[in-house]
């Protein structure tokens, strides 16, 4: 029996929520499939964490989840605690710390999914965003010269390495060879004239060794506007750290919504943990009240299944969440639905077993 050790951080909001349902799926996939097993390990970190204890994540946090295959995180935020605070000594501690910087959101118009853009071709909605992921323009870098009013200065500095532009150039153009897919590289030269001359200057040179792979590229500005007016200009999408953040919203937008946005932080070496979570936040406007969309945490899931290599598993998963969109008996709100969250997830498992 192959043992994979999960560790999960359900966090705050609608994270505890969602994430309850994926763990059901996992485990429900594990007994049909029998060939291997899940144990789960919960960390109550996050923003209520840190109101008890003065820290979003123990000292020794990084230690302990070293230890585990994979990390399934839900949401963390609370309106009571600075946003910085929780996503800097959390999210991104875990992301630098593990060296995650493969960034991997799935940009997909499931059948049944609800799309604002009128007339879209279904397929036309079919991409991935590979984001940088450890560095950029999330860096970290700056400072707050001369505080006080009259002379105030804030310099937020962006940082892009070598090392670090070229593995996740890399990464899209191995990824797009392997899947027989274009490459599209988002930046912004003509105003960010050192980062982003540099990005294009890597995406150019790593392009000579795929000359297979048909390559594009894009300003940010205007690649916002075509994720709109024509999407199926995109398959493989590379871009920083910023760029990726924001772009993926608005692709979750094109595609159904923050309800059925997933997200993959890898660390491709398998050196260090990767982190499976949906895209969207801990939503405090509809926390508590069980009606968050558990999809989007359960597509993560799917991801994670397929990181394992079970990428049959992570298909049938997606299947099922087509099958219950497609049906549209068992949805949540964000849907115009009035299912729970509860019900949505059980509803996937029925359907997941259906196609077994
Ligand atoms: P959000 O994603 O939490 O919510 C944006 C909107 O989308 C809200 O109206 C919300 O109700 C809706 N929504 C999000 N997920 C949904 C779901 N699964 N089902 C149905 N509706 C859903 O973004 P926000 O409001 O900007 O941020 C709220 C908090 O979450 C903040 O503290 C923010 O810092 C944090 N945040 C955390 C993460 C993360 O943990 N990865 C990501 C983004 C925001
Ligand atoms: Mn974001």
């Amino acid at each position: 029996l192959e043992k994979y050790k999960i560790a999960v951080i359900p966090g705050d909001g609608i994270g505890t929520e969602v994430i309850a349902e994926g763990v059901k799926v996992l485990e429900k996939i594990a007994h049909i499939d029998g060939s291997f097993a899940f144990s789960f390990d919960y960390f109550p970190w996050g923003c209520e964490y840190y109101c008890k204890t003065g820290k979003v994540m123990d000292d020794d946090g990084l230690e302990r989840l070293s230890k585990f295959d994979a990390i399934y995180l839900g949401a963390v935020g609370a309106p009571n605690v600075p946003d910085h605070i929780s996503l800097r000594d959390l999210l991104i501690k875990i992301r630098q710390g593990f060296d995650q910087y493969v960034n991997l959101r799935p940009v997909k118009l499931l059948a049944g999914a609800p799309c604002p853009i009128k007339n879209i071709n279904r397929e036309d909605i079919n991409m991935v965003v590979i984001r940088e992921n450890s560095e950029g323009e999330y860096a970290g870098a700056g400072d707050w010269l001369y505080k006080g009013k009259e002379q105030e200065v804030v310099l937020q500095t962006s940082v892009f390495s070598r090392k670090g532009t070229e593995r996740i150039i890399r990464y899209a153009y191995e990824l797009a060879r392997h899947e027989n897919k274009t490459i599209t590289s988002i930046s912004k030269g003509n105003a960010l004239n050192y980062s982003m001359v540099f990005w294009d200057e890597v995406f150019s040179e790593v392009g000579k060794e795929y000359p297979d792979v048909k390559q594009y590229t894009y300003l940010v500005d205007a690649a916002a506007m075509f994720f709109v007016k024509d999407p199926a200009r995109f398959q493989v999408v590379v871009t920083s750290n910023l760029f990726g953040d924001i772009l993926t919203d608005l692709g979750a937008a094109i595609a159904g919504g923050m309800g059925l946005a997933a997200g993959a932080n890898i660390n491709p070496e398998k050196k260090y943990p990767s982190m499976f979570e949906p895209i969207h936040g801990s939503a405090p406007d509809i926390a508590g009240k069980g009606i968050a969309n558990p999809m989007a945490s359960i597509w993560s899931a799917a991801q994670m299944l397929e990181f394992f290599g079970k990428k049959e598993w992570s298909n049938k998963i997606i299947r099922a969440i087509e099958k219950v969109l497609t049906e549209k008996t068992v949805l949540t709100a964000d849907f115009g639905g009035k299912a729970s969250t509860k019900a949505v997830g059980e509803e996937i498992i029925r359907q997941l077993s259906l196609l077994c």
